[in-house]
This record gives C-alpha cells, structure tokens and sequence, in this order.
C-alpha cells in the first residue's frame, strides 16, 4: 500500500536506537525526510547515515536531550518546518511508590508529558496552516493497564493522554491528527534493562527473565521495532486522517482487556 507521504518531512524523537529507530526507518521507507535526535552524537550519526544510504531521503541528525529546554530550541531550529512529528525519549526508572520524591516526579514529567506538549505546541500551529500534519506520540502500555514498578512513567503518560485527548479533537478540522502508539515490551535497550533489573531482583538468568516475561504475552514474544515502526508509518500516512485522538496499544495482547 502506498502511504502517500512520499517527499513530507518528519521530527522524529529519540530516534538513534530503539522505536525511535523503527518509525524513522518505517517513514524513510516511505520516501519521508527526516530530522532524527538522541543524546549521543556516535549512533545518531551512523543511525542517519545508515538510512540515508538504505532510502535515499535526506537526513538532518540532531545531537541534543530533548527533554531540556535548550535541547528542544536545538533541534526545533533544525528541524524548521515539518509535516509529522514522532515524539518519544527515553522511559523513566523502575521503583517503589514511596520512594519517589518530588524532583522524580517533575523530571518523568519534563521527560514523557511536558516534552511532547511543547513540541506539540511548536510543531501544530505550522501543520494547521498547511492543513495537513500528524502527530504520533510514543507513550506506554502502562496508561491502559499499570505497571506498578514504573509509577513515575504510569503518572506522566496519563497526563500526556488526557491533554492529548482534548488536544486532538481541537485541531482535527485543520487536517491534523495526534494519536498515541502505545508499546508493550518490546526487544530493545529499554528491554533489556527491564529484564537486568529482574534478574537480578530474582536471582535468575537474563533469558530466564525474559522467557517469564513472553510466557505473560499471549503472542508469547517481544514485539519488534519493525513492526512498531510500521504501525507509526500507518498512523502517519494520508489513510489515517480520520483516526483521531486514539491509543493504540501494540503488546502482543498483553493487556487483558475487552476493549
Ligand atoms: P531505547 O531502545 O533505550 O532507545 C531510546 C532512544 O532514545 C535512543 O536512541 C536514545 O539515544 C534516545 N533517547 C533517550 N533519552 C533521550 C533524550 N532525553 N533525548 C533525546 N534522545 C533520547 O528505548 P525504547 O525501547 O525504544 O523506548 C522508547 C520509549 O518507549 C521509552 O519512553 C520507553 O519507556 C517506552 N516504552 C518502551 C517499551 C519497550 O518494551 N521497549 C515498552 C513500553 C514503553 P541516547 O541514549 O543517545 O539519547
């Protein structure tokens, strides 16, 4: 299917590695340019040129955190003018509800609610204009169903789904849509350390980790950035203008719920 976004041009965050990498991989294929950022300059660099040479579109690669103030003017000043926005960053740490103090609680919120709203805010006004603009927000599984070690992220994607919520509907008659993709585990760093930080709290080897935890999915394995990047590329495409506001969740069905 031709996804009919050949030749636009795409902010996609968090993007070196990970589901950041396979929604800019998925969207490259589909003749989208792209401005790509994580952290470290290295892997951003071979990330982009990696995609440059596999799809022929043009790549700007920002090094900067996207969760800072400066970080964002950074990578807005290069970015300029875009057609979709992918905004994603890293997850924040797994803990104890009690221990989480109040500078925890405002850095998960800088990371993974305030970051993607003042992208929003930056990016939309220019889509609106145009009359055409999506917006695809990485969030979680944890905003359908908790997981309870991650608090810290359960409590900041809410907030990003409720302002996104209203956020969609507002912008909608202007061709824009904003919609959430929402991951279960899937095979990547963010993986790995989920599964480090249980086999050590269980005494247990990483593939005995891993294996407890695809026994708890009923596709009974980790979802692949691949196939995630596919999902955003859909989402992103010109068939998707009428699909506003949703959360879709990609866990392998994972989450036991009727709807
Ligand atoms: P990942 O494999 O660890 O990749 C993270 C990517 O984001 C890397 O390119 C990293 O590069 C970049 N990054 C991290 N923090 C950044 C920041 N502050 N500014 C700019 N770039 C940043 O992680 P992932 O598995 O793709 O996860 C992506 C998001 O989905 C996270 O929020 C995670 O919590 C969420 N999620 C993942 C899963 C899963 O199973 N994988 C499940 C549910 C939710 P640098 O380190 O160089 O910055």
């Amino acid at each position: 299917m031709d996804l009919g976004i050949k030749g636009k041009r795409a902010l996609v965050c968090a993007s070196s590695k990970g589901l950041g990498r396979g929604c800019a991989e998925a969207l490259a294929a589909e003749g989208v340019h792209l401005v790509m950022n994580a952290r470290s300059d290295g892997p951003l660099q071979e990330a982009a040129q990696a995609i440059r040479d596999a799809h022929g579109v043009e790549v700007v690669a920002v090094a900067a955190d996207i969760t800072t103030e400066e970080g964002r003017a950074q990578v807005l000043a290069a970015a300029g003018q875009v057609d979709i926005l992918v905004t994603n960053a890293g997850g924040p740490p797994p803990g104890m509800w009690h221990d989480w103090e109040r500078e925890d609680f405002i850095k998960a919120l800088d990371a993974n609610m305030l970051t993607p709203i003042a992208l929003i805010k930056a990016l939309v006004p220019g889509m609106m204009e145009r009359g055409w603009g999506r917006v695809v927000n990485i969030t979680s599984q944890s905003v359908k169903a908790p997981i309870p070690v991650l608090g810290l992220s359960n409590s900041a994607r809410a907030g990003l789904t409720g302002y996104v919520a209203g956020t969609a509907r507002q912008v909608a008659e202007k061709g824009v849509t904003i919609n959430n993709l929402l991951p279960g585990i899937h095979a990547t760093d963010r993986a790995v350390s989920l599964d480090t930080g249980v086999s050590k709290a269980q005494g247990i080897t990483m593939d005995e980790a891993r294996k407890q935890r695809e026994a708890t999915i009923p596709a009974r394995r980790y979802g692949t950035a691949e196939e995630f990047g596919a999902a955003c590329a859909f989402i992103c495409s010109h068939h998707a203008g009428f699909m506003i506001g949703q959360n879709v969740l990609l866990d392998g069905g994972a989450t036991n719920a009727t709807i």
